[in-house]
């Protein structure tokens, strides 16, 4: 079993040793499905076959100089009976194709959903999200266009071509040379047009995901984009890739106008005349028989025709398909530990030598200290000197490279994630909002309902209330695209209010005020004093205010622990941690000394 940080409670599994493999996994969900479609469809041909038959025979009868119209009007009604049944057996076959197209798209998006919340942080820090939506959602389309109409014509080709060829056979095998020979020529054929698009297919679907990604980022960066006047640039860098798609395109179609096999069909059409009305002139066939068997030539058309689609279908979708999986089996490195221990962390924290590097470059050294229960700890430090990358190892959003982070006592891969986790809350330098209401991305990490009135009291408590009840439709606010967009600070307190409902053992506050104006400061200051209280916390700041409630403060530079204490202790003997402070608005100089002294 692989490597993975979430389990559905229910799921299904998937061979996922190679597309085939995997698409007939997905197929055999629904086997009743699949055999009715298939007799479904063996069901039309054999009824189409009948046409050509039953007229063959009434030429037959009329030149045999005894038709009565009553047995001409028998042989027309059979004809139209015929045709009826095939057409219902058609849309019943067209049908259950569809059904099962619908579900496997569905069981995709699913799979790869589930796989991509099962993936780390590593994983998606990789990752262009434009790229991953192109496969979630268009690739899956393509995958269910493959299946129905693609594997549905493809059937269709199959049998449309070999059941005529059959019958020519049953109806005389002197017949057969001419359509053998195209079978064969044009499998010939069907090779090298394969061979062919298979490149451009991939290619396709590759520039579909790149151009998806540009997209996402432009947009997503689109306050970037226009602070520095870039709209021109961005607009160029779509076209250039736009571009590129669109000569994709005329390159697939290039292919498809040169598929021969409509070419070679006239040509045996033509043949097969030729030959059936000699062997008419020898006696060896009757007018009838030549009928039929042009009857069920012609019937050749049709796969032939379709064939180009079918393939072309097949392809794109086995190149999106391939992307898919690609995902679903790409390793991660992190896994859940679903049969780990599972308690109430009591908030005893300990680094103990700990290292970690992103890609090689290293971000933590040699790294060891140790929080009680309840206390505070501040971090601080230069930009990119690793305090953030120090908590994340905490959670496990990434994995020590060297040594070891114990909870408890107890290491943190020793613990179920699922646990870990959820006792565990940060509060980032951003806040993420989803597009919701103000009520539930508050309750978002709580899995139990939660009642308006509980949402009320901790939003109170992270002095929240006011503001929301400021807009109009207070909790039921909807957040973001359709709705209001909150301040920094706004975001901040409602990021408090979650963590006090989720109530942690283990408080992360990354640089968490530092969006802040000082109106709401003290607003702020109040709700975090409130939130810490009893929680073993890592305070991630440059405030003194706030280091001030700290127990103790790790000073870390380049990545490794420079120093350790309180504030009084650092200041006389760290120069670094002196060199933080020394550079930061007067505000905090002067608030220095005072500070020390009045704690
Ligand atoms: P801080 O929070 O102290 O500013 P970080 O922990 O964010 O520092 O970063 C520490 C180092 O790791 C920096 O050199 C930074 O460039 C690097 N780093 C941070 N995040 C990543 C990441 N996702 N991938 C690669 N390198 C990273
Ligand atoms: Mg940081």
């Amino acid at each position: 079993m692989k490597n993975r940080e979430f389990t559905p409670e229910t799921e299904h599994t998937y061979d996922r040793s190679s597309v085939a493999r995997w698409l007939v996994s997905h197929a055999l969900r629904y086997p009743l499905y699949v055999v009715i479609g298939i007799l479904f469809r063996g069901g039309v041909v054999v009824a189409a076959v009948q046409v050509p038959k039953l007229m063959g025979s009434a030429f037959d009868t009329v030149a045999g100089a005894s038709a009565e119209v009553r047995v001409l009007l028998g042989f027309a009604l059979a004809i139209l009976g015929i045709s009826l049944l095939r057409g219902v057996l058609q849309l019943l076959a067209n049908y259950t194709a569809e059904i099962v197209a619908l579900r496997i798209e569905r069981d995709v998006r699913d799979e790869l959903y589930v796989n991509l919340l099962g993936k780390s942080q590593t994983f998606h820090g990789q990752q262009r999200v434009g790229d991953i939506m192109a496969r979630a959602t268009n690739d899956v389309r393509q995958l269910n266009v493959m299946v129905n109409p693609g594997l549905l014509l493809l059937s269709e080709w199959l049998v449309n071509m070999v059941v005529p060829i059959i019958a020519i056979g049953l109806l005389s095998t002197t017949l057969l040379p001419i359509p053998v020979l195209f079978l064969i020529l044009f499998l010939v054929a069907l090779r090298g047009y394969l061979r062919r698009l298979t490149p451009v297919a991939g290619a396709m679907r590759a520039q579909f995901g790149k151009l998806n990604a540009n997209l996402t980022e432009a947009i997503s960066g689109i306050e970037v984009v226009k602070s520095n006047a870039q709209e021109e640039q961005e607009h160029v860098r779509f076209r250039a890739e736009a571009q590129s798609y669109r000569d994709l395109f005329v390159k697939q179609g290039k292919i498809q106008a040169l598929y021969l096999p409509l070419l070679m069909f006239s040509f045996t059409l033509a043949l097969g005349l030729a030959h059936a009305l000699f062997l008419y002139s020898n006696d060896s066939l009757s007018i009838g028989d030549v009928i039929y068997f042009m009857g069920l030539l012609a019937m050749l058309r049709f796969p032939t025709f379709v064939s180009i689609f079918a393939f072309s279908l097949v392809k794109l979708g086995t190149a999106g398909s391939e992307r898919i999986l690609a995902i679903l089996n790409a390793e991660t490195e992190i896994d859940e530990n679903r049969a780990g221990i599972e308690r109430r962390i009591e908030g005893e924290v300990e680094f103990d030598n700990v290292s970690f590097a992103y890609q090689g470059a290293n971000a933590l050294q040699g790294i060891s200290f140790r929080a009680k229960p309840g206390e505070t700890i501040a971090i601080v430090g230069q930009t990119g000197s690793g305090k953030s990358t120090l908590t994340r190892l905490i959670n496990r959003i990434y994995e020590v490279a060297a040594g070891r982070v114990l909870i408890d006592g107890v290491d943190v891969r020793v613990w179920s994630m699922e646990s870990l986790r959820s006792q565990i809350a940060t509060i980032d330098q951003d806040v993420f909002l989803f597009s919701r209401t103000l009520a539930e991305n508050i309750a978002f990490g709580v899995r139990r309902p939660v009642s308006r009135a509980e949402i009320e009291a901790v939003a109170k408590q992270a002095q929240a209330h006011d503001f929301i009840m400021g807009f109009k439709d207070g909790y039921d606010t909807i957040v973001g695209e359709r709705g209001v967009t909150l301040s920094g600070g706004q975001r901040q307190r409602i990021a408090i209010a979650r963590a006090f409902l989720a109530d942690p053992r283990i408080l992360v506050l990354d640089d968490s005020t530092s969006a802040i104006d000082s109106a709401t400061e003290d607003q702020i200051q109040r709700a975090l004093r409130n939130i810490l209280h009893g929680r073993t916390t890592f305070l991630i700041t440059h405030r003194l205010s706030q280091i001030r409630w700290a127990d103790r403060i790790l000073v870390l530079r380049g990545g490794k622990l420079e120093d350790q204490g309180t504030h009084e202790e650092l200041m006389t003997r760290s120069p670094a941690y002196r060199n933080i402070f020394a550079h930061r608005d007067e505000r905090y100089a002067a608030v220095l000394p005072a500070t020390v002294v009045g704690e």
